[in-house]
């Protein structure tokens, strides 16, 4: 990969960068760095001027919208619920797949339906706010940082709305998913500003990228 400009790629750490690192290698990209057991933030890589950055999910879309990484890859559930300014999503990466739903205690369900008020606990206020305005349900959001399972079992919501894998985390919870808002899986996001002023190196990385998830897709 011929990369004529010094580029840096934000990551999400965690799940997420466990399926990135197999895509990038993929496209001839392999850290410099073991990173399951380096503690460094800025990683250099096999590519010449390319460089990554391992974030919080959440903080990718902020470095990408201000410029300070040129692309990124992060979760769909991230980018809807920070609003995606300023930034390209030109590839969905098809790793990390979940969905973003609504769930509550099992059996409960039409509790909530006659309710004109249901108190919901999330990390993703914007989204759920959306999904209940769209309802026509009035909901008083409560911001959690984890283990939003808990907040039903506490008396502290009625909902909660959160990502849903397997379903085991909430069952174990004596949980059970109710809507879907959203099929979910990691995009590429990419700059404004760098997809013109770093054209060639941009769309050589988005190009590799989309071969070896077509490729995947087709095996
Ligand atoms: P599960 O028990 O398999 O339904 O997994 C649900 C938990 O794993 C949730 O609490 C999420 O925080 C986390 N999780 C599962 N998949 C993802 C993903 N693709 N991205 C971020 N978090 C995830």
């Amino acid at each position: 990969m011929n990369i004529q400009h010094d580029i840096t790629i934000a990551l999400t750490k965690g799940r997420i960068l466990k399926e990135t690192l197999p895509l990038l290698s993929r496209v001839g990209i392999e850290p410099c760095e073991d990173l399951s057991v380096s503690r460094k933030l800025v990683v250099a890589t096999t590519v010449p001027r390319l460089n990554l950055v391992i974030l919080r999910g959440s903080d990718v879309p902020t470095y990408v919208q201000y410029g300070s990484a040129d692309l990124g890859i992060a979760g769909k559930d991230v980018l809807l619920e920070s609003g995606a300014a300023g930034i390209y999503e030109p590839l969905d990466l098809g790793i990390a797949r979940c969905r973003l739903m609504t769930a509550g205690p099992q059996g409960t369900d039409s509790e909530v339906e006659l309710k004109r008020r249901v108190r919901v606990a999330t990390k993703f206020v914007n989204v759920a706010r959306a999904h209940y305005a769209k309802k026509g349900l009035h909901a008083d959001l409560i911001k959690l940082y984890g283990s939003m399972e808990l907040a039903p079992l506490m008396g502290l919501a009625d909902e909660i709305v959160d990502i849903v894998d397997t379903g085991k985390t909430l069952a174990e919870n004596g949980m059970a998913p109710r809507e879907l808002i959203a099929d979910i899986s990691s995009r590429l996001i990419v700059n404004k500003a760098a997809m013109r002023t770093r054209h060639a190196s941009v769309r050589a990385i988005i190009d590799a990228l989309k071969s070896a998830v077509t490729q995947q897709v087709a095996a």
